[in-house]
């Protein structure tokens, strides 16, 4: 069939939900994406980071199919024998206590609210129904209706409310801010260590340890959301370990399932653990088999390939390479690790036409926001390929200077 005709199929069967750019994949192989037609693309995108580990890697799909030789689904009524080999394996890597596995990022992000509200109500004696969780303005945790109650972006909210209260914004990246807010139904303070969806918007230095110390001195929870920062994103496994800032609780995703399943947790601290209690909270699908089996092996990966070392070796050359380019559209540019934000002048050039441009010279990457450029390629790319993909970028701007055909959505 026709790349139109698939396109077209997609539109008349699916929800609107989303505005693809107008390319039908078919395949994929580490760093590079093909269409219907053949075509080869770099991805520097990574499925939003899921597939930071580049995709089919052959160690994750050689552990899938292992575990799918043996055993498939079965639910937590039962055990099986490879999800206390995974718990110990994310205990280990985060320098946390406890998981509780569950499948999408939000729901692992559900899982922390219920989570800080139980341990706000049992430990720090707040009163019933009064707890409150300080996030960030600008924050991106999900699609939830709870979690868009907390979000301020006006398309991700509009229509869906009645919200749940319980929730207080400070600006992000102004911790005192944060402490201004804490009162004595604060259980928790809920933050992306960097916001992806907001534009990758990196806080000044010293914040995460100014949160740590801020939470630490009211004894209130911190609790990090790296569904999208986590697994080497940012050049460290963690990007709370960029600075003294252990949470008591982790909010992880996307890069957890390899790029081949969803699989998400919530890692905290075995008090903050131990706030559920068997038929307090669940998943059909969190923690089976064959997620365990593709978690443990990605967090493998992590650490035999050194991904997040290579992450920030390599982000330095994207984020000078971006520096370097001297065009009048480009704002800031700004990232830490291989997950960059580029700024542009929505005046002169709307970041969704040069996506169009760049998908036109064979490198896939999407807009956040009007202005903002993102760019998060599998961490496994090789530098020649991510050289490519900036030199593509500069042309795209100037593609994008004269005019250019725009795709709806
Ligand atoms: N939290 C953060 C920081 C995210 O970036 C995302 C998704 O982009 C989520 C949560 C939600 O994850 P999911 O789409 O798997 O529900």
């Amino acid at each position: 069939m026709l790349p139109r005709n698939l396109i077209d199929r997609e539109i008349r069967f699916g929800a609107q939900n989303y505005a693809p750019l107008p390319v039908v994949l078919s395949h994929g192989r580490g760093a590079h994406l093909f269409d219907v037609e053949g075509r080869r693309y770099i991805d520097m995108m990574s499925a939003y980071s899921a597939a930071s580990f580049g995709h089919l890697h052959p160690r994750l799909v050689a552990a899938m199919q292992r575990q799918l030789e043996r055993l498939d689904i079965v639910s937590r009524a039962f055990h099986s024998d490879n999800l206390g080999a995974f718990y110990q394996d994310l205990a280990a890597i985060t320098g946390l206590d406890a998981c509780l596995v569950m499948n999408s990022g939000a729901e692992a992000v559900e899982t922390a609210i219920k989570a800080a509200r139980r341990f706000g109500y049992d430990e720090l004696a707040i009163r019933a129904d009064k707890a409150e969780i300080i996030v960030a303005a600008g924050n991106f945790h999900g699609r939830t209706t709870t979690i868009v109650g907390f979000s301020d972006d006006p398309e991700s909210r509009r229509g869906f409310g009645p919200f749940a209260p319980g929730f207080a914004a400070a600006p992000f990246g102004d911790a005192e801010a944060i402490e201004e807010l804490i009162g004595r139904h604060t259980a928790a303070v809920l933050v992306e260590p960097i916001q992806g969806e907001a534009g990758v918007i990196v806080p000044p230095k010293g914040y995460l340890a100014s949160l740590r110390r801020i939470c630490d001195r009211h004894g209130i929870l911190l609790i990090f959301d790296e569904v999208q920062s986590g697994f080497g994103r940012t050049g460290r496994n963690f990007c709370f370990e960029h600075e003294d800032a252990r949470p008591d609780g982790l909010i992880i995703g996307k890069a957890l399932g390899g790029g081949l399943m969803p699989v998400s947790a919530f890692v905290a601290r075995r008090s903050l653990m131990d706030v559920f209690s068997p038929g307090s909270h669940g998943s059909t699908f969190g923690g089976n088999p064959l997620a365990a089996a593709v978690g443990r092996e990605a967090i493998a990966l992590l650490r035999d390939e050194n991904l997040a070392e290579r992450s920030h070796v390599l982000g330095e050359v994207l984020l000078q390479a971006l520096r370097a380019i001297n065009h009048p559209a480009i704002v800031e540019v700004r990232g830490k690790g291989l997950w960059a934000g580029v700024e542009l002048d929505a005046s002169m050039v709307k970041a969704k036409d040069v996506c169009l441009a760049l998908m036109r010279r064979g490198v896939l990457a999407k807009e956040t926001h009007e202005s903002v450029l993102r760019l998060a390629p599998p961490l496994v790319i090789a530098e020649d390929d991510l050289m490519e993909a900036v030199a593509a970028f500069r042309a795209a701007l100037d593609d994008c200077a004269a005019p250019s055909e725009r795709y709806a959505g």
